[in-house]
């Protein structure tokens, strides 16, 4: 009898247990789903200046600020050109003052991994469904080189790019037909692919941010 009571309480016990962790991980999803945000370009913050932005973020209750970059448009260099310049330092101390989050939308994988790294070394790029070699879009997923070249620019991107929300953004280059056809990479689906880019940037953030 006793030990039918202490199993009744244990399993009752552990239901609220779980419960509670149930709740715990809904309040969390809730409160991500809180974030109502808008991205912008350095060069759209740039005409606004960072007093006018933060008014109209305020009043739209906007809590989340993206900022895009993209290599074709507006680059690395300019983000980081607006993030150090007076208007971009205001920028950050009113987002913390106001309760604002920062991220970084980050299309930039033609400027971590260089395009003219294609003379000396095309097998960091992928291979067409012409089959044809070439730097024009994304890259060979599978190189292992390439992914160290990778690497090591991501680790110094890392020092000066810091999300408020601790979230990241790194995608690939967007392409219905972008993607590698090499021996190691035709048996990938594009979908394939675009996962390994994302799992191999996954453990390189987070062997810099622990
Ligand atoms: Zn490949």
């Amino acid at each position: 009898m006793n030990y039918k009571k202490t199993t009744i309480a244990t399993t009752f016990l552990i239901s609220i247990i779980l419960m509670c962790i149930s709740c715990n991980s809904n309040e969390t999803v809730v409160s991500k789903d809180d974030y109502r945000g808008v991205v912008l370009y350095p060069s759209d913050i740039r005409s606004l200046g960072a007093d006018k932005l933060i008014d109209i973020l305020n009043e739209s209750n906007i809590n989340l600020l993206g900022i895009h970059t993209n290599t074709l448009t507006e680059d690395l260099d300019s983000l980081k050109e607006y993030l150090v310049s007076p208007d971009g330092k205001l920028l950050i101390d009113l987002c913390e003052e106001n309760k604002i989050d920062i991220e970084y939308e980050c299309h930039v994988l033609q400027e971590i991994l260089p395009r003219t790294l294609f003379d000396n070394h095309p097998e960091y790029f992928r291979v067409d469904s012409s089959e044809n070699r070439t730097n024009d879009l994304n890259m060979c997923f599978s190189s292992d080189e390439a992914w160290l070249v990778i690497e090591e620019n991501v680790i110094e991107l890392l020092e000066w790019i810091k999300p408020t929300t601790n979230r990241y953004f790194f995608w690939i280059d967007d392409s219905y037909d972008g993607f590698c056809n090499c021996d190691e990479c035709k048996s990938l689906s594009p979908s394939d692919q675009a996962l390994m880019y994302e799992n191999r940037m996954l453990t390189i953030i987070r062997n810099v941010n622990t």
